[in-house]
């Protein structure tokens, strides 16, 4: 499937590929964007990536194919959110989110320019080691 998208690509056509295995997103796209609870929280070029939203490096921390070794493996803290539950904080993931302050419960973090080419959307983003 990956060579058929290639071919498509490659003749010019756009492709989008939603999947939840980052590695295998990373392996095969130009640009990677990272959502959750339905909203786009990074989006930056694929190539050399480090995360900067707390969920996008989460994320990373529990993929197999990404990690050191298994030993550096770690689960995403907590559970999705209820789509449609009006109790949501500004930041969804703010329940998660071991840099989560007040302002992430009270305003939601617009996506911005943190880099070229990358945008995130986080009160306190990390280096991107
Ligand atoms: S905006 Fe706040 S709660 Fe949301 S990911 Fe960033 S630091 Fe965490």
């Amino acid at each position: 499937m990956l060579a058929r998208l290639r071919a498509r690509a490659a003749a010019g056509a756009g492709v989008i590929l939603i999947t939840h295995d980052l590695a295998l997103g990373l392996g095969a796209a130009d640009r990677v964007a990272v959502i959750h609870a339905g909203q786009i929280v990074e989006t930056a070029p694929a190539a050399g990536w480090r995360p900067r939203h707390p969920y996008a490096a989460a994320l990373m921390a529990a993929m197999p194919a990404l990690a050191p070794d298994l030993g550096a493996l770690r689960p995403v803290a907590g559970r999705m959110p209820v789509p449609g539950d009006a109790g949501l904080p500004a930041c969804r993931f703010a329940p998660r989110c071991p840099r989560a302050g007040a302002v992430c419960v009270t305003t939601r973090p617009a996506l911005r320019a943190l880099a070229p080419g990358a945008m995130v959307a986080c009160h306190d983003p990390e280096a991107g080691r």
